[in-house]
């Protein structure tokens, strides 16, 4: 095992760059262990850190040449520090690269900052209130509220107002989190009877950033608290930035109250990255894994990996990771060979498999969906299902109308118009297709 890490480290020290390297991978000690690598580090901060930036890249470079991996444990050792080439006292922590400032409430992630953050078409308007809210907490759009698709960078941007506030006045009282989380502190302060303590803490921040406050949605204890806590901090003029996956009339389940307190102030949407966008992102995360990347390589990543930024990260982490292991160079041949073109839809998908997903999206049953009862609700899932089952499955009309229940093959081409039609003219319905779109893809 430890003769495997020796040999590895050459192919990490290229793969993530000198400074990182030097930082993050050389002060792992490898142990032995019959049940693989068990890398020791010095501090939870910093197991934390390289487990959620290099473990990925770790364990492709120990991917064995027979295509197995072997188990990697990443384990803080208290003795630690004497063994490491730093030869850092337990408990200190490496220098960080953006320097933590300390949110009081929360945590934040170094990387993500305006500067790593790529504006383009998509994304302009968000990323200008976020700057001004940014620039001048409080004062002109308050709440801030940023929805979109999953993996569309509304987390790194909220993240990029925390770090930019921190910048400016360190000691900013700053809480940053996701409703979840706000939820769960809220349960542990319930429970332990220390309701007074949390209503204080969360109601003496400058800032409150709620991420992904679409959870809220049926949780009515936490939106009651939640409706005290954001009364108290903006009749304080103190600054509010809300994200969710969808706008706030859409949000099932929320309270009224809530809703128009969301509504109050501005809202922005995020839509997916252009290509141009794409490939940008590319370069970008490249370079911050200390690797430049040829154009051509970055537009094929682009054009070869799923609609969220997500995956397209997950791509270029395997193009990488894949070229420093065998030691090749990194081009578009490469790409060519690891990444296939994007499959056409229509060939892997049924329209039963979509009649599937639509239900469970909508929770309107399969046996709905092809009957002919009328209401809003199941009308809607059923034109939705319809124009999936056209647009991405590319099935004829007549075959549709089969499929749900032996209709006029007109129906089936007048829904698929009414959905197109009210994809251009609502976001909302733009980011629900979307959805469902890249979900149906990732099946
Ligand atoms: P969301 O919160 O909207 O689901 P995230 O903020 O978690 O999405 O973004 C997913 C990943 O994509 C993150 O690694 C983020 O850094 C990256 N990302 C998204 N948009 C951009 C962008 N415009 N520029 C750079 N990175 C981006
Ligand atoms: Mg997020």
């Amino acid at each position: 095992m430890q003769a495997e890490w020796l040999e590895a480290l050459p192919q990490l020290r290229q793969l993530v760059g000198e400074r990182n390297f030097a930082t993050w991978i050389e002060p792992i000690r490898c142990a032995d262990d019959a049940n693989g690598f068990v890398l020791e580090v010095s501090s939870r901060f910093f197991q934390e850190w390289v487990t959620r930036h290099f473990l990925p890249i770790i364990r492709q470079v120990l991917t064995r040449r027979d295509g197995t991996t072997p188990g990697i444990r990443l384990v803080v050792a208290a003795d630690h520090a004497a063994h490491t080439a730093h030869g850092r006292k337990p408990g200190t922590v490496p220098a960080r690269p953006a320097a933590p400032r300390g949110p009081r409430i929360g945590r934040l992630v170094a990387d993500y900052t305006f500067d790593t953050f790529v504006v383009g078409q998509a994304n302009e308007v968000a990323y200008r209130a976020a700057r001004s809210v940014a620039e001048t907490p409080g004062r002109r759009f308050n709440p801030l509220f940023v929805w979109g698709g999953v993996g569309l960078g509304k987390t790194h941007l909220i993240n990029a107002v925390a770090h930019e506030l921190l910048t400016q006045r360190p000691r900013r009282r700053l809480a940053c989190l996701a409703a979840e989380a706000f939820m769960n502190s809220l349960i542990g302060a319930l429970r332990q009877d220390q309701m007074a303590a949390f209503r204080d803490g969360f109601r003496a921040v400058d800032v409150l950033i709620l991420d992904d406050v679409q959870f809220l949605a049926g949780k009515e204890r936490t939106q009651e608290e939640f409706f005290h806590t954001f009364n108290a901090l903006h009749s304080a003029g103190h600054q509010i930035v809300l994200t969710s996956d969808k706008p706030p009339h859409a949000i099932a389940e929320l309270e009224q109250r809530l809703r128009s307190r969301f509504e109050g102030g501005l809202i922005v949407d995020i839509h997916p990255p252009t290509p141009e966008m794409r490939i940008a992102i590319v370069t970008q995360k490249a370079a911050m894994h200390g690797v430049p990347l040829p154009r051509d390589v970055a537009a094929l990543v682009a054009q070869r990996s799923g609609p969220s930024v997500r995956e397209l990260e997950g791509a270029l982490t395997r193009v990488l990771a894949t070229a420093a292991l065998r030691g090749v160079p990194l081009e578009a041949a490469l790409v060519e060979r690891l990444l296939a073109p994007i499959a056409p839809l229509s060939s892997l998908l049924s329209v039963e498999a979509i009649q599937e997903k639509v239900s469970q999206h909508f929770q309107v049953s399969v046996s709905d969906l092809k009957s002919h009862r009328r209401d809003r609700a199941v009308t809607f899932a059923r034109q939705v299902a319809m124009y999936l089952s056209r647009t991405i499955a590319e099935v004829s009309f007549p075959c549709i109308a089969e499929k749900f229940g032996g209709r006029d093959h007109s129906t089936v081409m007048h829904a698929v118009r009414a959905v197109e039609d009210k994809r251009k003219q609502d976001p909302h319905t733009g980011n629900l297709l979307l959805t469902l779109e890249t979900e149906l893809r990732s099946h």
